[in-house]
């Protein structure tokens, strides 16, 4: 590894960026759409024009269904197409995982007639992992919209910053972040 210095700075870098991988929420409200940087949400570099059309996150169990058929919040986002398209699939493969995960989990305790709290026991377990996975790798941008407030979830600390300045926003500081 020659070029130690760098890497050290680019690790440094993505550190002050992503402490402990945790992402941060931008809270938007009374707005139908948000305004951001000319920049790819997930890649920061410049995007020349070029946005995609994310779909909001559900909200509790019932938002389930208006995601499942794509009757959630639209939000037109800065990224290149290879770069949205890679974001959609990740947020589809985690919300699709939990929501087949918990799903299995109540059909498995119902079959083996367990306890309401056998059963939540084992749903709680099961869904632990993509949890998990999504707190310590947050996705470049996830978002979601309920009675006109938004939340917007960004890995890039900076770019949370920027969006919510651009828009009125409130940077939910994590209580984990250092600085
Ligand atoms: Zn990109």
């Amino acid at each position: 590894m020659a070029a130690g210095k760098p890497l050290g700075k680019r690790t440094a870098r993505w550190l002050r960026r992503n402490p402990l991988g945790l992402s941060t929420d931008v809270i938007v409200e009374s707005r139908e759409s948000i305004d951001f940087p000319g920049l790819c949400v997930v890649c920061g570099k410049d995007v020349s024009g070029t946005s995609v059309r994310l779909r909001g996150n559900p909200v509790g169990f019932h938002g389930m269904l208006p995601w499942i058929i794509q009757r959630t919040k639209p939000l037109i986002v800065p990224a290149h197409r290879s770069c949205g398209r890679v974001l959609w699939l990740t947020v589809l493969w985690r919300n699709m995982s939990l929501l087949v995960l918990a799903t299995a989990g109540v059909a498995l305790a119902l079959w083996l007639e367990w306890s309401r709290w056998q059963a939540l026991g084992l749903v709680t377990g099961l869904v632990a992992v993509p949890i998990l996975w999504h707190v310590f790798c947050p996705v470049a941008f996830e978002f979601t919209f309920k009675g006109g407030r938004f939340v917007l979830s960004f890995r890039d600390h900076e770019l949370a910053v920027k969006v919510a300045e651009m828009n009125e926003g409130v940077v939910e500081e994590d209580v984990n972040r250092c600085r």
